[in-house]
């Protein structure tokens, strides 16, 4: 199969949303997961109508949009919401993102998918980089960037799987616990090899 995509994955606060940026800055196009998963559930979407035929328009926000964090709370509490959830918007997103695919035109693309290994993603893509950070640092940058408690963070983590699980579905790892310069390093060594394998196809 030629070689085209590129899952960036990690966990809360690892760092992929800063890496998927600087691919970017060197031209590589990036699929982001959560982007289409918004976009999926945009105000007058089809799901985003299903979603309010099952919870009622209380679980939209004043503008009308999706109250993301109340249905965060209602699949965090049931395992059947998130079994309806999924069977609801997984096929949605894929197939958007199957086209955003096709469209792209760089040697490879960069598909940021945050619960890549959870979902069971990983077979959609040619290499698996993970972004693995420290835990404790993971917690300070997400705590620093969402205004948000350290107890909320560790509820998020605690959904994920652990790095040691991810790291076994690694093709490439950025170790993301020093500089900014450091990962851009990291990121240009890696470009340069991905350049190489698309050069191969
Ligand atoms: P993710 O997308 O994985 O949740 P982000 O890319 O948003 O993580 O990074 C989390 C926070 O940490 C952001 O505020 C980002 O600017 C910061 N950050 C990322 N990498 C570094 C780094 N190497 N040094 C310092 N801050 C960083």
């Amino acid at each position: 199969m030629r070689f085209n995509v590129v899952a960036l994955t990690g966990g809360i606060g690892s760092g992929k949303s800063t890496v998927a940026n600087v691919f970017s800055e060197l031209g590589i196009n990036i699929i982001d997961a959560d982007s289409i998963a918004r976009e999926i559930v945009r105000p007058g979407s089809p799901a985003l109508q299903k979603i309010i035929a099952r919870y009622s328009r209380s679980i939209l926000t004043e503008e009308g949009k999706l109250n993301r964090a109340m249905l965060r709370n209602i699949i965090f509490q049931s395992c059947k919401e998130k079994n309806w959830l999924d069977d609801l918007l997984h096929p949605l997103i894929n197939m958007r993102t199957e086209q955003l695919k096709k469209l792209t035109s760089s040697p490879y693309i960069i598909w940021v998918v945050p619960l890549l290994i959870e979902n069971g993603l990983q077979h959609l893509a040619d290499r698996v980089l993970v972004i693995d950070t420290e835990e404790i640092i993971q917690l300070q940058r997400t705590q620093r960037r969402d205004k948000i408690s350290f107890n909320q963070v560790e509820k998020i983590l605690s959904v994920q799987i652990s790095r040691t699980q991810r790291l076994a579905y690694a093709n490439d790892v950025i170790e993301n616990n020093g500089t900014i310069e450091q990962m851009m390093e990291r990121v240009a060594e890696l470009h340069q090899s991905y350049l190489r394998l698309a050069a191969i196809g």
